[in-house]
């Protein structure tokens, strides 16, 4: 099946992750072909995800003033483009990149603008979620969640709010009162978890954090009785399939539980991640699903529209974006 021209959904996507090798040198020219590949993408297997993450450290250190946060945004749509993807959400801890003197707001509204400027460009459309980190403070994290709530409205881009980083690391309560404060506010939320810890970190998300999406949860196949209550009560599941290889989440792509979470009736998405660190397209990811375990374009068809049922877009958004990708999928097999 030829994936390349069908339209696609993306609810999982870092923007300091997603840096091509053009951004790069348009920021800093001196970077080789040799220097992207070592310190921007990661091999096909890390030790873990903290090895992985140390790809992201050289990514944000060019991004700290507005001119560099504009172009990579803009540069992602181009990728994005490219992919024929229609709906992206894409993800930032606004808080990395004050390093040169930036506030958090300031970050925010640059990015913000330039999605703007993007949708404009290239008819994507796309929200924001803004990510507080597993080692930030309580203080920190609230911070970040106020930032959400500043800019979550009418006129702006910022849809949601997420937790990301090394799950394994640190626990999870310097954040459980910013995802109260955003539920306070209506801020529809997601959590990376059930990636670098298992089943029971999913649950304690669950319980804590109350998100309607979690990034990756792939974890929870481990625990039958997870799976039953993340399908019964609509939790959707962001999947990236060859990111949680590079983190040795699975040893192999065929270890994998994404085919196993789709079967057992879970709402889920396929997602790249990083575009960068992980060096794959969609494209890419919804080729590995059909080699590795038979998936056609039914399955990949039903993930598009679990992904755009579950966007934190406007929901007058979502039946014109569903009605494309039924469309295009019903004249590809026409
Ligand atoms: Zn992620």
């Amino acid at each position: 099946m030829d994936y390349s021209s069908l339209p696609k959904v993306e609810l999982h996507l870092h923007l300091d992750c997603s840096m091509s090798y053009d951004v790069v040198t348009a920021i800093k020219p001196s970077v080789t072909p040799e220097e992207y590949r070592k310190k921007f993408i990661a091999p096909p297997k890390c030790a873990d995800l903290a090895d992985y993450l140390t790809r992201a450290f050289h990514a944000v250190a060019l991004l700290q003033t507005e001119e560099q946060l504009r172009l990579v945004t803009l540069d992602l749509f181009k990728q994005l483009k490219a992919d024929n993807v229609i709906y992206a959400e894409i993800r930032f801890g606004p808080m990395l990149h004050t390093a040169k003197g930036l506030t958090p707001e300031q970050v925010v509204r640059t990015v913000n603008e330039a999605t703007e400027v993007g949708v404009r460009q290239t008819g994507i459309q796309a929200g924001l979620i803004l990510s507080t980190l597993r080692h930030y403070t309580e203080a920190q994290s609230m911070q970040t969640v106020e930032l959400a709530r500043q800019f979550h409205g009418p006129g702006s881009r910022v849809f949601g709010f997420d937790i990301a980083a090394d799950e394994a690391a640190y626990p999870i309560d310097n954040h459980i009162r910013a995802f109260q404060y955003a539920k306070a506010h209506d801020i529809p939320r997601t959590a990376h978890a059930g990636e670098a810890r298992g089943a029971g970190s999913v649950w304690e998300t669950l319980r804590n954090f109350e998100p309607s999406r979690l990034g990756h949860g792939v974890r929870s196949a481990e625990d039958p009785e997870l799976l039953v209550w993340l399908r019964d009560n609509n939790i959707h599941l962001e999947v990236c399939p060859t990111s949680n290889v590079q983190t040795n989440v699975f040893n192999r792509i065929e270890d994998h539980a994404a085919d196993l979470l789709f079967r057992s009736g879970i709402s889920m998405s396929i997602n790249t991640d990083t575009r960068t660190i992980s060096n794959v397209t969609l494209e890419d990811e919804y080729r590995v699903m059909e080699s590795v375990f038979g998936w056609g374009p039914e399955q990949i068809l039903k993930c598009n529209l679990e992904a755009i049922d579950h966007a934190f877009c406007p929901p007058e958004w979502k039946s014109r974006i569903r009605d494309r990708i039924e469309r295009a999928y019903t004249a590809q097999e026409g």
